[in-house]
């Protein structure tokens, strides 16, 4: 038999996600989550005789957009079909999906584990509706049909994946993308991004696959993660033991770490598909598909790749920075409002410790991630807009006012984001408070900007201090007071010297 080394794992996931269209993608009702129980129904969602589905162009044009970011060939003719089960929280008693011919097929997404890239081979995607949801109180169950009905897109990875942490890479990958392409909203406690994990194991070297359990709806990392790596032990146990893995439904319990066996052993389930009569084959000709194309803007990763390379960032700034599109779009105003005046790298500071750490204090963020906080800081964060930002930073680069000063200006600004940094600085006094400390801050960026002049005048040519106390003149736009800079460079010359000694 062996020990544990001996079997490696094989994860497949089928990914559903619930796209941000404002209707149903059969009928017109709203697509929203969370609201008035049965409020957002129509004779379409809740299946009522002779009522005829329509097919949402929107949800249509989202699904596209994924598939294209997802390189997965998009197929200009698709079906929809009737994926029949009964389940009291479907009450036409099929589910409209695709099947034999999805809307897009053979794809892939590269992920990066232990700092190698893999290619994660994607199935297919496609476009189904979601069902409705049971309410469970007490001894009694509910039935809510706003769901039914919601677009949603299935994800269906080949068996590629080998860990759970690979796994998990993965889904942060997708996610990402779709929320950057503003697809789905990629809400996981709400369900609106969520993973079915089919694990299976096999001894090293073969080449056939095992028997796989299916791990039904997984609604977090943390649990996808915890879920693969029980699941896997699992396997390899009962193998080990001699014994054989059945291929089932599995539940995963978030209290016990562990997965339970769901509903009993599936032959192939027979779902009875076929061809959707009350909906015409979808047609998509190029024009469409390049419209969508068009609509896909820069990824995370093209994001941080240019950030790295072009921009000399590290790649933990790069990482701050492209986390959230909002503070990526706010970085990228700044930049380009900023025009080349400041370095990039510096503009990448601002943001990521003095902006991002200043919202952190007044939110009172702390910890991190908070998906809620950040949303407030992001909303916080575009009210400061990057030209108002910008004006700070520059009266800081210029010695108008110190770091310190500065950082305080950014708090007053961020608790009143209709406030400029000028006005706050004028209002405050806040340039007369730090002009000591300023001029000196501008006396030693002059000194080490000129290190030539600097030896030349310690040479003994000392024509050269009229010229540094005119830079530092300039560099503080002319708002120090000649003297206290006479008295202060030559104060910080003589103390060079010394040191220099
Ligand atoms: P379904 O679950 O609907 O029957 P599929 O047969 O298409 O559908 O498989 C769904 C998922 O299971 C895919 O992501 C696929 O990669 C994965 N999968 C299939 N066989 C295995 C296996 N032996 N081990 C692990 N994953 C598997
Ligand atoms: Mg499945
Ligand atoms: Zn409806």
């Amino acid at each position: 038999m062996g020990d544990f080394n001996n079997y490696e794992a094989v994860i497949g996931l089928e990914v559903h996600t619930q796209l941000l269209t404002k209707t149903k993608m059969f009928c017109s009702c709203p697509n929203i989550f969370g609201k008035e129980p049965n409020s957002a129904v129509c004779p379409v969602c809740l299946g009522l005789p002779g009522a005829l589905p329509v097919i949402n162009l929107e949800g249509v044009r989202l699904a596209v957009k994924a598939a294209l970011a997802l390189n997965i060939g998009i197929n200009k003719k698709s079906l929809f079909a009737r994926k029949n089960y009964f389940y009291p929280d479907l009450p036409k008693g099929y589910q409209i999906s695709q099947y034999l011919d999805p809307v897009s097929s053979d794809g892939y997404l590269s992920v990066k584990t232990d700092g190698t890239e893999k290619k994660i081979r994607i199935n297919r995607l496609h476009i189904e509706e979601d069902a409705g949801k049971l309410i469970h109180a007490g001894s009694r169950s509910y039935v809510d049909l706003n769901r039914a009905g919601t677009p949603l897109v299935e994800i269906v990875s080949e068996p590629d994946l080998s860990s759970a942490a690979e796994a998990v890479e993965y889904l942060k990958n997708l996610r990402e993308i779709l929320v950057y392409l503003e697809v789905s909203d990629g809400n996981m406690e709400e369900g609106s991004f969520r993973c079915d994990a089919n694990v299976s194991v096999r001894r090293k070297g073969e080449d056939k696959l095992g028997t796989r359990a299916e791990i039904k709806n997984v609604n977090s990392f943390k649990f996808v993660q915890k879920a693969i790596e029980y699941e896997i032990e699992r396997q390899i146990e009962i193998t080990l033991a001699g014994g054989k893995v059945v291929q089932e439904t599995r539940l995963f319990d978030s209290k016990t770490n562990t997965t339970r066996p769901m509903r009993g052993k599936e032959e192939a389930h027979d779902y009875r598909y076929f061809e959707e009569p009350d909906l015409p084959p979808l047609i998509l000709d190029d024009e469409f598909i390049g419209e969508v194309k068009k609509s896909i803007t820069e990824l995370p990763r093209a994001k941080r790749e240019k950030y790295v390379s072009k921009y000399k960032l590290t790649e933990y700034d790069a990482e701050a920075l492209t986390k959230d599109k909002e503070i990526a779009r706010y970085f990228e105003d700044l930049i380009d409002k900023n025009n080349g005046r400041v370095e990039i790298k510096k503009l990448a500071n601002w943001v990521v410790n003095d902006l991002l750490f200043g919202l952190k204090s007044i939110t009172s963020i702390g910890k991190p991630a908070n998906k809620e906080v950040i949303e407030k800081a992001i909303s916080e964060l575009t009210h400061v807009g990057a030209d108002n930002f910008l004006e700070l930073i520059l009266e800081v680069e210029s010695g108008n006012i110190n770091k310190n000063t500065g950082n305080t200006v950014l708090l007053e600004m961020l608790k009143d984001p209709n406030k400029r940094a000028a006005e706050i600085i004028k209002e405050e006094n806040l340039a007369q408070v730090s002009d000591d400390k300023g001029i000196e801050e501008v006396i030693s960026r002059v000194l080490s900007e000129n290190p030539k002049e600097l030896e030349a005048y310690f040479a003994g040519k000392d024509k050269l201090f009229g010229f540094f106390v005119g830079e530092v003149m300039k560099k503080s736009k002319g708002k120090a007071n000649p003297k206290k800079v006479n008295e202060m460079l030559r104060g910080y010359l003589e103390s060079l010297k010394k040191g220099g000694n």
